[in-house]
Formats: structure tokens, C-alpha cells, sequence
């Protein structure tokens, strides 16, 4: 029986000489994986919805194994993701940890709707390093690991001046940073815009516009959490973090000029 989904094609390996093994993240089931019979040639009527990142609805005969992909239907191609190199890398390290977090068959629509806003915003070009930072944060109650970002992890303060302890799983006020000597030190906005991206209805985003230091203060917190917890190593981010490197070099001359554009303003919070 063919059931239709509505889905967001997350990988494709090639099978055999003409086919592919496609895997969707549906709002309906969660991660499926289905054959598409002849997909690989550019006449098939299933090349163009079996495109890495392309959301449409599919009909699927779902199995126990690998399903089958009958039909689908675009409903938006994600074509600046597929165009643009630094998109389609940042995009694709959001699709790889959503693969390598979830299970086959799991039905999850608050995930779908997450990685859909994701990966539609990446789309229309909006800031892709805030955006892979909030999917980050939000993925960690997905995967288990919460961190304790509405107080001290310790004392349960809610006031003061905070920074993050990766042992102690969250923020530390002033009055207990003793605690952890290899706490990370954090301005007034990273502790903001952390909190900001662990509680945000992602569809309520507005406008935020970072700083390049407040940026590297969000990406080592959120890196050394998911280093100590997460217990993954993942292709996509290693090369995001080489992308990151080459922006901090080419970026390294200019940086002077520019500062009074980079003002921080998160008006969402
Ligand atoms: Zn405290």
C-alpha cells in the first residue's frame, strides 16, 4: 500500500546502475528510507524529487527495511541551498546530525517542522551560522543531553553574571564558578542568545544580527558540549569547521573597517 508523506529529503547514495536509496525525514513517520527505481537518470520522472534538501509530498510503500518511493511532488526545491557551496555545506551537516540522531520509523513533527524552518531559512539566505548554532542547541534536547540554560546548574540563581560549564552541564553564576576551573567565559549576549536559541518557537525568529566575537563565544561553548556529550563525529562539521577557518584568515584584514555595522541586535527575545 502507497501512503503519501509530506518530506525533506535528507540522503541519497546510489544503488546499482540506475537507482538510489533515498532517505526522507517525513512529518508523518519520521525517517523512512525508500528505493527509487531509476532515479539516476536525468529522464526519470524520480531524479528531480530525490534531490538532497528537496521538500515535497511522496508517495511511499513503506517496509521494514528499505521502502518504496512510487512518486513525489516538489514542493520547494531548495534551490539556493543546491546552487550555493557554503549553503549546501552548512545545510548538509543539519541534515547528516539530523540523520545520525534519530531512528528509522520514529514519528517526531516537532523535529520535521525544526529541520523544514532550518533548512527554508538557509534557503532564503538568512545567517547560517546563527541558524546551524540554534538547530545545535535544540538538537540537544532531542538527543537527551538538555543543558541547564534558565539558571545556575549549581545554586539555581537566576541573576548574575554567568558563564558555561561543560561538566556541570550549563550555566554558572558568579557565586559558583569556583565550581569548574575550565569554565568558558561568557559576554552578557552569548549568555542571551544562548538561552534565546534553547527556548525560541523557530518560527517566531526575527532578525538577529551578531557579532563575529559573539558568534566564536556561541560556536566554542556549543562545541565543547557536544564534544564531552554528544558521542559524534561527524564529516559535514569537520568540514564546516575549515570553512570557519578560512573566513577567520581572508576576514582577518577587514575586520577593522567594519565594526559598527556588526551591532548586536536579537529582536526576538
Ligand atoms: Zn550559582
Amino acid at each position: 500500500m502507497f501512503e503519501k508523506c509530506e518530506a525533506v529529503v535528507i540522503r541519497t547514495i546510489d544503488y546499482g546502475e540506475t537507482n538510489k536509496i533515498v532517505t526522507f525525514f517525513t512529518r508523518e513517520w519520521g525517517k523512512v528510507a525508500a528505493m527509487a527505481r531509476g532515479a539516476k537518470k536525468p529522464s526519470s520522472r524520480l531524479s528531480a524529487v530525490t534531490q538532497p534538501f528537496t521538500y515535497g509530498h511522496y508517495l511511499i510503500r513503506r517496509s521494514r527495511g528499505v521502502g518504496v518511493l512510487h512518486q513525489g511532488e516538489i514542493i520547494d526545491s531548495m534551490r539556493t541551498i543546491r546552487e550555493d557551496i557554503f549553503t549546501a555545506a552548512y545545510a548538509s551537516y543539519i541534515v547528516e546530525l539530523t540523520d545520525k540522531i534519530t531512528e528509522e520509523q520514529k514519528r517526531n513533527p516537532y523535529l520535521f517542522e525544526l529541520l523544514l524552518q532550518t533548512l527554508q531559512y538557509m534557503n532564503e539566505g538568512r545567517d547560517l551560522e546563527i541558524l546551524t548554532c540554534i538547530y545545535e542547541v535544540k538538537m540537544l534536547s532531542v538527543m537527551g543531553i538538555p543543558p541547564t540554560l534558565d539558571r545556575c546548574a549549581i545554586c539555581s540563581r537566576t541573576e548574575g553574571n554567568f558563564s558555561f560549564s561543560v561538566k556541570e552541564a550549563g550555566f554558572l553564576c558568579h557565586r559558583c564558578e569556583s565550581a569548574d576551573p575550565h569554565r568558558i567565559p561568557l559576554s552578557a549576549a552569548a549568555v542571551r542568545l544562548l538561552r534565546l536559541f534553547y527556548y525560541i518557537d523557530i518560527s517566531r525568529l526575527g532578525t538577529i544580527s551578531v557579532k563575529e566575537k559573539t558568534k566564536r563565544e556561541l560556536r566554542t561553548v556549543i562545541s565543547s558540549y557536544y564534544d564531552e556529550y554528544s558521542g559524534l563525529s561527524l564529516k559535514t562539521k569537520r568540514f564546516l569547521s575549515q570553512i570557519d577557518e578560512l573566513k577567520e584568515i581572508s576576514s582577518s584584514g577587514q575586520n577593522m573597517g567594519n565594526h559598527n555595522k556588526n551591532n548586536e541586535k536579537a529582536s526576538d527575545h
